[in-house]
């Protein structure tokens, strides 16, 4: 008889919690997987899956627009929001389905309701109670919205993805990805957008030329930025929504969205009754091979609060299973991950900003640039591409690469495999670049605007 009911209890369906599970169930592990939503957790039902169809759709608007100066006739356009919804709606309860039938073909159970944890053996879930010789938590993370008179008036993303109409005014308050992302959306498609911040600087944690710059292209697209002003209060007035700013200004808006951060997903599930330590944010305290101060019980993902993106959850799962199930720990390696913020236009970055390497590093060398794409030659768009290179004077490594405009996503994960490499600035200068793209930049900045101490 097993002393366990299984070798391994997930609790959260997530990014992390689904490839986990699949993993070791495809050892021959016995292995329940507990979730109390949709499988796929935020990412497929409500993150970076509908958010980046949503982007999509926005971007046809400046496509229509940019088609003009090739000699294209668009005829009129009108946007039908309810069919967005609906056609997103149909994509996520497909991939809902793939998660399902993926962990059934690994031969992990399901169980769908809230799971909570009994003991470090033991998980309590649809008024059953079972053990196992591993639980892992990966709940994943919830919006957080500051304490504002009025603030229930308002939405955070959780329920953007679901609204009835599309608003026609709309208020971001916050300046992080996910802010300048629904900005970038709504204002695509075509709601008036005021992006209110708190701070003078988007994208907090980035390179801080990447903020400046998008706030320009953002404010170029036609995104009003209130940046350095706070949201007082909020009322309801008739149909509509007064923000009032801390400035004494009001705003009217049909939405305000919150976007000011997340925070892991930890409460009333008996963590801290069974001994499992959390930290100040609610986060779960977990060393580097993710174990938590309950020896049996692990935690991985946004539960943890290293780094909130899915491939970084996926991968901590995969480093779990090795550990648990395929003979020996293995180290997650979090240095250059790199990232994308799919605002109009994107952002991407990998490595070390240009603050991050001076302190590092002492001296770096930069080098960067900023121009007009072919592209927006022909079609008069008002958008302009930068690219950053940050280096080590003394090893020519290329610490940071730093990017606004088309693509940025999809270049930055390239140039991210020869940071990964090591690559040198010399080697960079060695590699032929693809003409004509933007891309080809990256490996033709020669003059560095900066070698400083
Ligand atoms: C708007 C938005 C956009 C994003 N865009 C991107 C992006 O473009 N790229 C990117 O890399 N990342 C993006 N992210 C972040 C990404 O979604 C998360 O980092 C990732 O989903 C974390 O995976 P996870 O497994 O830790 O948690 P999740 O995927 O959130 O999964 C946690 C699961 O646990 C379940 N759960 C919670 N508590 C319980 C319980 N007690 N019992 C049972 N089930 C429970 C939840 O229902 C959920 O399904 C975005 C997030 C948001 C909100």
């Amino acid at each position: 008889m097993a002393r366990y009911d299984y070798d391994l209890i997930t609790i959260g369906g997530g990014s992390g919690g689904v490839r986990a599970s699949r993993l070791a169930a495809a050892t021959g592990a016995r292995v329940a997987l507990i979730e109390e939503g949709r499988l796929g957790g935020t990412c497929v039902n409500a993150g970076c899956i509908p958010k980046k169809l949503f982007s999509y759709a926005a971007h046809f608007a400046s496509d229509f627009t940019d088609a003009a100066g090739y000699g294209w006739d668009v005829g009129a356009r009108s946007f039908d929001w309810p069919r967005l919804i609906a056609n997103k709606d149909r994509e996520i309860a497909r991939l809902n389905g793939v998660y399902g039938r993926l962990l059934d073909a690994a031969g992990a159970e399901v169980i769908f309701a809230r799971g909570r944890l009994v003991d470090g053996h033991t998980v309590e879930a649809g008024g059953r109670r079972m053990s196992a010789q591993h639980i892992l938590v990966a709940t994943g993370s919830r919006p957080v919205v500051p304490r504002v008179p009025g603030a229930e008036l308002a939405i955070t993303s959780d329920q953007a993805f679901h609204l009835e109409r599309l608003p026609q005014r709309v208020i971001l308050v916050g300046g992080g990805y996910i802010a300048v992302e629904f900005a970038s959306i709504f204002n695509g498609l075509g709601s008036r957008v005021t992006l209110v911040h708190r701070r003078e600087q988007m994208l907090r944690g980035f390179d801080d030329e990447l903020g400046s710059v998008l706030a320009e292209e953002m404010a170029a697209h036609g995104v009003t930025l209130r940046l350095g002003s706070q949201i007082a209060r909020i009322e309801r007035e008739k149909n509509a929504l007064a923000a009032h700013l801390e400035s004494g200004e009001v705003l009217a808006a049909d939405a305000v969205m919150y976007a000011t951060g997340r925070a892991p997903n930890t409460r009333d599930m008996g963590l801290e009754q069974a001994g499992v330590a959390l930290s100040d944010n609610g986060g779960i305290t977990a060393d580097e091979f993710f174990a938590t101060s309950v020896p049996s019980v692990y935690a991985i993902g946004d539960a943890i609060d290293r780094m909130m993106l899915t491939p970084v959850a996926i991968a901590e799962g995969a480093a779990l299973v090795q550990a648990l199930f395929k003979g020996g720990p293995r180290r997650m390696d979090y240095e250059n991950v790199p990232t994308a913020v799919f605002s109009h236009p994107n952002v991407g970055t990998v490595g070390l900003s240009e603050t991050e390497a001076r302190s590092r590093h002492g001296a770096v060398k930069v080098f960067k640039t900023r121009f007009r794409p072919l592209k927006a030659t022909l079609s008069g768009s008002p958008g302009r591409m930068f690219m950053k290179l940050v280096v080590d004077p003394g090893t020519d490594r290329v610490l940071g690469a730093h990017m606004v405009g088309d693509g940025a996503g999809e270049i930055i994960q390239g140039v991210a495999i020869a940071l990964k490499c090591g690559a040198t600035k010399s080697q960079f200068d060695a590699t032929i670049g693809i003409h004509p793209t933007s891309a080809e930049e990256f490996v033709t900045l020669r003059e560095p605007v900066a070698w400083s101490r």
